[in-house]
């Protein structure tokens, strides 16, 4: 066995190396979705392999790890099947990583929280694809002031615009390139409802695969917008009167090669019942409850999903279902795909074992009906604010449990920290409104 590893290494290297790769950039992503990781020789592949490259355990977010002692090393174990030269990176290869801490998987490492949660999905014979639908800025930082990479993106009604895409082509094209190159299967690039705002879609993949790919796609970003001195942005809701960006997952349940549209119908339910938990790990900073408002936004129609209901096409709500398979709207693109993917399992378990029903079909337009028409209907609301989400989260053992016990109660400490030192920042809003009034 260990003679076969060796020789799959070999094969490996061998590999990388003819495609002109001299170094490894190991990546692994922390619990706020950061791509974090560092450069490896190629020649140390077999140790990134065996072992994995080493890491100050609490330098990274969301560990909870101690300073000292042999928990004190976080090791990101490279997975063979995800080694990539990087088109923009001449001559570097990212290769993703597990976390293990101690020489044993790490609870606390998104990655392996989702492969937990698939494994438990993989007990009952069923298996999750994913399509995650990334939305994003382009942005410029002059003076201190953040705009839209194009100033003169100014339309009103901005979606699938044909003058402002056209104008970072340069910039998407490399994107759709760069990924295509890794493999993926880029299937459309356009305008969003915001300026400076697009979305760029690939073909769904197994859960696991698709929440690296997302991580791919940002490093991706991040680096070919920088070359060309812009902001690649996956923040909420960077601009108070324009719409947010959502981070959409289209779901397949699957027995097999068959679809598993028998229990879809209870998954859903298990989102629904657990939206609140959901939405503290699917729109987990404070920006992203100013995308999921509940009635009319400062932007009008945001078309973010503020009300825990499912309906077939309905986009104003939380889950949309559709032939063969469900979006689930909740997430936004500050989510950690891992996290979200493995909290989602969770729920949607949860909804399996207890049967769970998620309610009547909704078809109208949520976003036409007031408050009390939603309330009168047993619609629920999500969290409006990340402090309401963790509290939701906190009291929801199911979600919790998915999270593992070391993230949990860190996750937790973590979002209420980053709740509570907004709530006692004074904004420029603040001042503006109150400064001189009383
Ligand atoms: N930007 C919207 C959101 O925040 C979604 C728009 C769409 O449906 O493409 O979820
Ligand atoms: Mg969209």
């Amino acid at each position: 066995m260990a003679a076969e590893r060796a020789s799959d290494m070999t094969d490996l290297q061998e590999q990388l190396h003819a495609a002109g790769v001299h170094t490894l950039l190991v990546q692994f992503t922390d619990v706020h979705g950061v791509a974090k990781g560092k450069y490896v020789p190629l020649r140390h592949l077999g140790e990134v392999l065996e072992r994995g490259a080493g890491f100050a355990g609490p330098s990274i977010w969301g560990t909870a790890l101690p300073r000292t002692g042999p928990r004190a090393e976080y090791f990101a174990r490279g997975d063979a099947a995800t080694a990539m030269p990087l088109p923009w990176a001449s001559g570097v290869a990212r290769i993703v990583g597990d976390g293990f801490v101690d020489a044993q998987p790490f609870d606390a490492c998104p990655r392996q929280v989702l492969r937990r949660a698939l494994a438990r999905l993989a007990e009952q014979g069923l298996s999750l694809r994913t399509g995650i639908e990334p939305e994003f800025f382009l942005l410029r930082r002059d003076g201190g002031q953040w705009h839209p990479a194009d100033t003169d993106d100014r339309l009103d009604k901005p979606s699938y615009d044909l003058k402002s895409l056209p104008r970072q082509r340069g910039l998407l094209f490399a994107l759709a390139d760069a990924l295509t190159a890794c493999g993926l299967d880029v299937l459309q690039t356009d305008h969003e409802d915001a300026h400076g705002q697009y979305e760029l879609n690939f073909a769904h993949d197994d859960a696991l695969a698709s929440a690296d790919h997302l991580m791919l796609f940002k490093l991706a970003a991040h680096a070919l917008a920088e070359e060309r001195a812009l902001v690649f942005s996956m923040m909420p809701k960077p601009f108070a009167n324009q719409p947010g960006s959502g981070l959409h997952f289209h779901v397949s349940l699957w027995r097999g090669d068959e679809l598993a549209e028998g229990v879809a119908r209870h998954f859903i339910g298990g989102l629904l019942a657990h939206a609140g938990a959901l939405a503290a790990i699917a729109a987990p900073t404070v920006n992203s409850y100013k995308r999921l408002v509940v009635g009319e936004s400062l932007s009008g129609t945001s078309w973010a999903p503020a009300y825990v209901a499912q309906g077939p096409n309905n986009r104003t709500a939380l889950v949309r279902t559709l032939p063969g398979r469900f979006e689930w709207r909740l997430p936004d693109a500050s989510a950690n795909p891992y996290l979200a993917t493995a909290a989602m399992v969770a729920a949607g378990l949860d909804g399996i074992e207890r049967r769970l029903d998620p309610g009547p079909a909704v078809t109208d337009d949520l976003f036409d009906l007031s408050l009390a028409q939603i309330r009168a209907r047993g619609i629920a609301l999500l969290p409006q604010s990340l402090g309401e989400a963790v509290d939701a989260l906190e009291r929801d053992e199911v979600v919790c449990a998915a999270l593992g016990a070391t993230l949990a109660p860190e996750y937790i400490r973590l979002k209420r920290a980053e709740a509570t030192e907004y709530a006692r920042h004074v904004s420029g809003w603040e001042l503006d409104r109150y400064a001189a009034l009383f």
